[in-house]
């Protein structure tokens, strides 16, 4: 079987330690064939050393050493994970462009102001316009075709849910397919991210309702990542994410190589 890992964090992330041969190992040892080390480029105004954080040249330098060491092993893809390209497009154009990147995942983590949504109080009251809020501006960076797959779709869902504020895909449907028609129109993708099944439950990003309507509408590129931070959650559940989607209509995940699709047969 075909499994794959293409979210994953290693120390060239703010948020995370994890050393990239580590990481390599843990996958190698878990029998995945691919993997994709995509760690975060989140230009910001108010703290400009978030960009200067992000050590291109060490990374590239680090991801050739691995695949070097492990090539015979398995693939391992150069990736990152481009945030805020509707606020920041100049910057995440200039690192994408002149960097051989295989693969590249546009998210959306702050919202104009370089307000971070992992931080802020959401209630039953303020939810719906918190979502707006959200959903209209990953809509203007999925617009921007800055990215190969639009990183976790509903990501402020995670942090109104740790609230405990009730939250039903009907509530959100429409403004994500805004995100979703952009995706489309463009011929990117998105990912089936699967670090939400770490919380128990069947719950991925987007849920499964939303991969059928992506399908439905047309969408065919769907990568899967578990957005790993620490090693031991690299390729964690990738064989329950993979049976997800392929209940939701998808025959194939795809991986990236040179900024281009590949895709492989869901065997399961
Ligand atoms: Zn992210
Ligand atoms: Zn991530």
């Amino acid at each position: 079987m075909f499994l794959t890992d293409c979210h994953l964090h290693s120390e060239f992330s703010f948020d995370s330690q994890t050393p990239v041969n580590d990481i390599v190992e843990r996958a190698i040892e878990l029998g995945l064939s691919e993997i994709a080390i995509t760690d975060h480029f989140d230009p910001c105004k108010a703290d400009p050393d978030c960009e200067k954080m992000y050590d291109t040249e060490n990374y590239f330098k680090r991801i050739y050493e691995a695949r070097e060491k492990y090539g015979d092993k398995i693939k391992i893809a150069a990736g990152v994970e481009a945030g805020q390209a509707q606020l920041y497009p100049e910057n995440v154009k200039k690192l994408i462009e002149n960097h051989p990147y295989d693969f590249v995942i546009g998210s959306v983590h702050n919202v104009t102001g370089d307000i971070d949504l992992a931080f802020e109080s959401y209630t039953i009251s303020n939810k719906t316009s918190w979502l707006e809020r959200y959903f209209l501006e990953a809509a203007e960076a999925a617009k921007t075709g800055l990215y190969d797959v639009f990183g976790h779709v509903n990501y402020i869902c995670r942090y109104i849910k740790k609230k405990t504020v009730p939250l039903n895909v009907h509530d959100y449907e429409d403004l994500a397919i805004l995100v979703l028609r952009q995706v489309i129109a463009l011929g990117k993708g998105i990912e089936i991210n699967i670090s939400s099944l770490r919380d128990g439950g069947n719950t991925t990003m987007p849920p499964i309702e939303l991969l059928k309507k992506y399908r439905a509408m047309g969408g065919e590129i769907l990568t899967m990542g578990t957005d790993a931070h620490v090693l031991h959650h690299v390729g964690k559940y990738a064989e329950k994410g993979l049976a997800i989607a392929k209940r939701a209509g998808f025959n194939y995940i795809a991986t990236f190589e040179n900024r281009k699709p590949i895709f492989h047969k869901i065997e399961i």
